[in-house]
């Protein structure tokens, strides 16, 4: 067990984190970025992104990850193998946090980059077809079924919204709902309803994607929530949009959430209630929830985490404090 001391504790290694750790590390914050259970984050488990800035092809998720990792090394970033399982933010700076590993990391500011996963039904062939015809973010994949014949399941705002968002590519949109009303709002309902492109199968839930000739998504198996009823719909794409979880479950209790769980920051700003504790990315996004404004964000958490610490005064056992308002 070791205790590793740092100006900036950053935890998650997604778009959010690195990037925060990019600008950390620059400003000479010799940042620690724990990466936890899926080092890279969601990109990792897709395929093409198109729509990060700076590429004219298309990249893979997993490399541009890769990239960012080594970029925020390459700048003097330390990367810690290791999942937090335990922060105390409750006397403020500086504050304290336990690794799985048994290892302690003790750090003036905070960066929380936890990011957010999709909500998956848990049926056959969803995780076997994922980025082969099935996807949870239609603004990610969306454009890759330009032309072809595309499925939502869900009813709430997200579903919706993911609906609408398809038609710019598909003239054949199926909303899939498992009851006979929307959660969704009633202005969101009706541009839905009323859209051409868009026609609704309430009462059904997905059973299993089934793979086509290609390999690649073939139909959905429904069965009627109601009647029991089995049938199938011919799709290429299907988008599970049924909620994502911000994974927040370590700041219960510590830190102020809405009732999605998202971390609360200021507006406009990644500062939480909490001096010196910043939280970037999807971990405190339910609406935009992409690789770039996750990234932008860690750049602003970094940028207010270095003005922060130049606010602090060092006691003699090398311990950060908030400066005292001058008289
Ligand atoms: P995440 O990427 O979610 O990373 C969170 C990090 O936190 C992970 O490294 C995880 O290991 C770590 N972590 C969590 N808990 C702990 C803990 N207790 N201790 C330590 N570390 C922890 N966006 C786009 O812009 N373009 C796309 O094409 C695109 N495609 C997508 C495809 C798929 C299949 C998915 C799922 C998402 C896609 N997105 C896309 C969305 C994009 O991936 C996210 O918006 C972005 O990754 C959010 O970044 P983040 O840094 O906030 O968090
Ligand atoms: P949500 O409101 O929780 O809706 C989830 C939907 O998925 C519900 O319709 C639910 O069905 C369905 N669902 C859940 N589990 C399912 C399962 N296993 N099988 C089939 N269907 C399932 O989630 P969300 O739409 O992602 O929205 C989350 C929050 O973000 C909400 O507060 C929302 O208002 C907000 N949001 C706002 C906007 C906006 O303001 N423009 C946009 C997006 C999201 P039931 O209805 O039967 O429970």
């Amino acid at each position: 067990m070791a205790t590793h001391r740092t100006k900036m504790l950053i935890i998650g290694s997604g778009p959010a984190g690195y990037s925060a750790a990019i600008y950390a590390a620059r400003a000479m914050m010799e940042p620690i970025v724990v990466q936890g259970l899926q080092p890279g984050g969601q990109l990792t488990i897709t395929t093409d992104v198109e729509n990060y800035p700076g590429f004219a092809d298309v990249v893979q998720g997993p490399w541009l990850m890769e990239q960012m990792q080594k970029q925020a090394e390459h700048v003097g970033t330390r990367m810690m193998w290791d999942t937090i399982v335990d922060v105390d933010v409750s006397n403020g700076s500086p504050f304290t946090a336990t690794g799985d590993s048994g290892d302690e990391y003790v750090a003036d500011v905070l960066v929380i980059a936890t990011g957010a996963q999709a909500k998956w039904l848990g049926v056959p062939g969803e995780q076997e077809l994922g980025g082969k015809g099935v996807s949870a973010c239609a603004t990610c994949d969306g454009f890759f079924y330009r032309g072809k014949k595309v499925a939502v399941i869900g009813g709430g705002n997200t579903a919706v919204e993911e609906a609408l968002y398809l038609t710019n590519h598909s003239d054949d949109v199926t909303l899939i709902h498992r009851r006979d009303e929307l959660r969704a709002e009633k202005i969101l309902q009706e541009r839905l309803l009323n859209h051409p492109k868009i026609s609704v199968i309430w009462n059904k839930a997905v059973e299993s994607f089934e793979a086509g000739p290609a390999g690649a998504l073939g139909h959905l198996k429904l069965r009627d929530t109601v009647t029991g009823e089995d049938s199938t719909l011919e799709v290429d794409g299907a988008f599970v949009a049924i909620g994502h979880a911000p994974a927040t479950e370590l700041f219960k209790g510590k830190l102020p959430m809405d009732e999605g769980g998202y971390l609360l920051t200021e507006a406009g700003s990644p500062k939480t209630e909490v001096p010196g504790v910043f939280a970037a990315g999807d971990v405190t996004d339910h609406v935009y929830r992409q690789a770039v404004t996750a990234a932008g964000m860690g750049c602003m958490a970094a940028l207010d985490a270095e003005r922060f610490i130049a606010g602090l005064e060092i006691d003699a056992d090398g311990h950060a404090h908030e400066a005292e308002a001058a008289e």
